[in-house]
C-alpha cells in the first residue's frame, strides 16, 4: 500500500523540479520515480537511501516526517518562516540571533496589539499607560522586544520572542480583519500546535482542517528534514548528550521504536551489503566482526534455550515428584487399612 505522507514528502524534495531532473538527482530511472509519486509503487530502503542522499536528509525522515523541535531549528530555516509571515514587517539580528519585527497597533488605552497567525488571535502586551499619546515606531510606549505569549508549541515566536513596531491604532475595524481561529491541539502529544504550519512536531499534519499557510508547512518540513540530516552527522558526543537531556522534545525519542528499529536495521542491511561487496580491507573486517558477533549471539541464545529446557524439565521433574506421593499415599492406604476397617474386619 502506498504511504501518503512518505509520497508528500518526496514531492516536497522535488519541489518545482521535473519528474526527470529529480529522477537524474537522486540517480533512479524515470519510470520509477513516476510510480513513487503517484503512488503505485513504493520505494525500496535502498532507493529511499538514494533519494534522502543529495538532500541530506535521512531515510528516517522520509518515512516518519518527524518535525523539529522549533528551538532546535537555525537561523536560516527561522528567517524563511518569519519571511512567510505577513504579520512580520522585518527582522533585526543581534550578533547569532535573529529577531521578527510584528506590526503592531495600540489601543491607547492599555494594550498594544499584535496578530499571531500561529496561535490564530491578536496577542496583547502593556502599553505605557492610559495617559500616554500614540507614538508609532519600535521604541513606542511598551514597544520593543517581548517574550511570546504564544499557545502554539512550535510557533517561531517562541524561539526568542517578538519585537513591537507601532503602526496605528487599534481599531474595532482593525480588530475584525483578522480571523479568529480555534487552537489546534494534537490528541497524540496533547500540546497545541500552530494554526498556521497547520502541524504539529510529532509529525501530525491536520490534513482536515483548511491551511491558509500551505507554504508555511513546505518550509516547516524543509526545516525539518534538514535538521534530520544535519543531525546524523552530527558526531560530537558532548553536543549528542546535551541534545538528549535537554533540547530534543521527548516525542522524538519515544515515538515507535518498534518500526524505527525496523527501518535501521534495513539500512544497516543494505550498507553492510554495500561493505561487504565491496573490494576493501573494510569488508574482511566486517566480515570477521559478523562472524564473531553472531557467533557470540547464538551462545547467548543456546544458552537461552538451555534454561528454558532446564525449567521445563525441573516442573515435569517437579509434577511427577507429586504423582508419586500421591500413588505412595494411596499404595500405603492399601497396605495399612484404617483403624474402622480393622475393627470391621475383626467384628
Ligand atoms: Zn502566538
Ligand atoms: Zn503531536
Amino acid at each position: 500500500m502506498a504511504n501518503k505522507n512518505l509520497i508528500e514528502r518526496l514531492l516536497i524534495l522535488k519541489g518545482n523540479m521535473s519528474t526527470r531532473a529529480f529522477a537524474r538527482l537522486v540517480d533512479i530511472g524515470e519510470s520509477s520515480i513516476r510510480g513513487y509519486l503517484n503512488g503505485s509503487n513504493t520505494p525500496p530502503v535502498e532507493k529511499l537511501l538514494k533519494i534522502a542522499k543529495p538532500f541530506k536528509t535521512t531515510v528516517e525522515w522520509l518515512y516518519s516526517g518527524k518535525m523539529p523541535n522549533i528551538k532546535d531549528i537555525d537561523n536560516k530555516c527561522l528567517s524563511d518562516l518569519y519571511r512567510a509571515d505577513p504579520e512580520v514587517i522585518d527582522i533585526e539580528s543581534d550578533k547569532n540571533k535573529i529577531f521578527p519585527v510584528v506590526r503592531t497597533y495600540d489601543d491607547l488605552k492599555s494594550q498594544l496589539h499584535f496578530y499571531c497567525i500561529h496561535c490564530g488571535k491578536w496577542h496583547q502586551h502593556g502599553r505605557g499607560g492610559p495617559d500616554e499619546p500614540l507614538q508609532l515606531g519600535r521604541e513606542g510606549y511598551g514597544g520593543g522586544h517581548r517574550i511570546s505569549h504564544c499557545l502554539a508549541e512550535n510557533s517561531p515566536f517562541k524561539v526568542r520572542g517578538v519585537i513591537l513596531e507601532v503602526v496605528g491604532e487599534f481599531t474595532d475595524e482593525i480588530k475584525n480583519q483578522k480571523p479568529k481561529e480555534t487552537p489546534c491541539f494534537c490528541h497524540k502529544c496533547k500540546k497545541y500546535y500552530s494554526t498556521a504550519l497547520n502541524a504539529c512536531s510529532c509529525g501530525f499534519i491536520n490534513k482536515k482542517r483548511r491551511n491558509k499557510y500551505p507554504y508555511m508547512l513546505d518550509i516547516y518540513m524543509k526545516c525539518a528534514y534538514e535538521l534530520a540530516g544535519n543531525e546524523k552527522q552530527e558526531i560530537d558526543p558532548k553536543k549528542n548528550q546535551h541534545d538528549q537531556n535537554t533540547s530534543r522534545p521527548p516525542e522524538i525519542n519515544n515515538a515507535e521504536p518498534s518500526t524505527e528499529n525496523q527501518w535501521s536495521i534495513s539500512e544497516m542491511l543494505v550498507m553492510t551489503t554495500e561493505v561487504l561487496e565491496s573490494k576493501t580491507s573494510y569488508r574482511s573486517a566486517l566480515a570477521a566482526n559478523i562472524r564473531a558477533f553472531h557467533e557470540a549471539v547464538k551462545n547467548e541464545e543456546g544458552m537461552e534455550k538451555l534454561n528454558e529446557k532446564l525449567d521445563k524439565l525441573l516442573k515435569e521433574n517437579r509434577a511427577m515428584a507429586e504423582r508419586m506421593a500421591r500413588m505412595e499415599k494411596r499404595l500405603n492406604g492399601f497396605e495399612e487399612p484404617s483403624p474402622q476397617k480393622r475393627e470391621q474386619n475383626a467384628g
